[in-house]
């Protein structure tokens, strides 16, 4: 279990009690304060915006910078109005994956982070009148994937402006003339992609036409009288409602005529660490596409099959789905809370296309998709389990799950919960009752092995700082410690 003998890390065995509460960790409170003010909008021009956070707290402050314009933007975090009326959002959608060390900016107490961005570039800025510009913190990530806060919500920022934003209607217009006037022929076309990386881009593109037409012809056979037989649906676009099944048919119907009908150009330009893909709404069939993209499997959760269906809602064209929450659990969670939303959410149509693991109509014993089931009866339960960081070495960790019961790993095969250096954070998933839990953790950067389990990934050290039953009743809460400490 012990590979890499330059640093070793360890669980606190004293202090990993299996009853010990969350909060009793928090002993400094991380405190941020955030604002948005105009610098200067000049009709025709730009209207410049400054963002500023600041730590007013005792504690180190981790900014997931995705979240705030800090780095650039990523997706619809500002909700802009005229006179009341909202205007659209035209800048960048991504599919975003784990947050990497570098897409967070840590604040020691009474540092502040700013950055000066053009309203314009990201909004449609097309009509005088009363402007106000509200945080939405929106294109965040599932609270289950999250190891740190969400930003602090800015304050409303209003203000005049008389003339007009030209920068992301440009885009607009470009994108409009694409969408109604384009020359259509039904082909493939990269821009900056080497050879590897077009063949890639085009067996994602090949296993999304696979997706849209299994899942349309799977839409075609629900109606308003089975429509709450079928798990699938429910998992992710909720409650039975006939008009949010038309909503959902007419969005995948427009994607698959978009996959087989239009001009798909993938653009191999971008380098943002943790980003599967993305694409301007406004402008049908380029999607740029992302580290991540080219890490992803072709098919299954997450793959690139599913991200070219998510990126595809993303189009004015195809519905204009957005980014309300990232990731698998944070989707069926919002389909069953807010049904309107997971309609509207990118992925939610692309884990309903993937379908994996695969869900049946009620009374069906197979229907296609990947993997296979859990079963096994029992039902689920909660894990709350908090990992600290006690060693302030500037190495992150990355953390998963292995259940050594049913040989299932959270968050996922491919995927990790990430721990901020010196940080503590609280991950929580449901599980099957009855199973063995244990913590695997690695360094970030990895150096190739999961500690906490044993070399082969499958047999449990036996530190009860690492490992716990999951219990028949109630919700597993747990915390470790790892500490430092140089082998002897
Ligand atoms: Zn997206």
């Amino acid at each position: 279990m012990r590979s890499n003998p330059a640093r070793r890390w360890w669980p606190a065995g004293l202090l990993a009690l299996a009853t010990l509460a969350l909060p009793t960790l928090a002993a400094a409170q991380a405190q941020g304060h955030a604002r948005l003010e105009l610098v200067e909008a000049v009709a025709g021009q730009h209207v410049t915006l400054r963002y500023t956070i600041e730590n007013s707290g005792d504690a180190d402050l981790p900014v997931l910078k995705w979240e705030t314009p800090l780095g650039g933007f990523f997706g619809d975090i500002l909700d802009v109005r005229v006179d009341g009326q909202p205007t659209p959002y035209l800048g960048r959608l991504a599919k975003l994956g784990n947050p990497r060390p570098e897409n967070y900016i840590v604040l020691a107490p009474g540092d502040s982070a700013t950055v000066e961005f053009d309203l314009g570039e990201q909004y449609l800025l097309d009509r005088a009148g009363q402007y106000s510009v509200a945080w939405r913190g929106e294109g965040g990530l599932d609270d289950a994937k999250r190891l740190v806060d969400r930003a602090p919500a800015a304050e409303t920022l209003r203000f005049a402006f008389d003339g007009l934003g030209p920068q992301a209607m440009e885009r607009y217009l470009r994108g409009f003339d694409k969408a109604f006037h384009g020359d259509i022929h039904d082909q493939v076309a990269y821009q900056g992609c080497d050879g590897g990386e077009e063949s890639q881009a085009l067996a994602g593109f090949n296993q999304a036409k696979s997706y849209v037409s299994e899942s349309s012809t799977y839409l075609g056979t629900l109606t308003n009288s089975n429509l709450s037989s079928s798990q699938r649906y429910k998992k992710w676009f909720g409650a039975a409602d006939g008009g949010r099944l038309s909503t959902v048919k007419s969005h995948y119907s427009k994607i698959k005529g978009g996959l087989f009908g239009g001009d798909y150009t993938f653009i191999c330009d971008c380098d943002d660490p943790g980003v599967f893909a993305y694409v301007f709404p406004s402008i049908p069939y380029e999607v740029h596409l992302c580290p991540e993209y080219w890490n992803a499997p072709t098919k299954g959760t997450d793959s690139k099959g599913g991200t070219l269906i998510h990126e595809s809602s993303h189009f004015f064209v195809n519905g204009g789905t957005h980014d309300h929450v990232y990731g698998q659990s944070g989707a069926s969670a919002l389909a069953a809370s807010n049904p309107s939303a997971a309609v509207d959410n990118a992925d939610n149509h692309e884990y309903f296309a993937e379908n994996n693991p695969a869900l049946c109509k009620d009374g069906e014993k197979s229907c296609g998709g990947g993997g296979g089931g859990g079963g096994g009866g029992g039902g689920t339960t909660t894990v709350k389990w908090t990992v600290q960081d006690g060693c302030a070495d500037g190495d992150g960790q990355r953390l998963k799950f292995f259940d050594e019961t049913r040989h299932v790993t959270y968050p996922g095969t491919s995927t990790y919960y990430q721990l901020l250096s010196n940080h503590s954070g609280t991950v929580t998933f449901s599980v099957a009752k009855g199973s063995r839990l244990c913590l695997g953790a690695s360094p970030d950067p990895p150096d190739g092995g999961w500690w906490c389990v044993g070399t082969d990934n499958k047999h449990p050290t036996s530190s009860p700082a690492c490992c716990a039953a999951v219990p028949a009743s109630g919700k597993l809460i747990k915390s470790t410690k790892l500490t430092c400490k140089v082998p002897g």
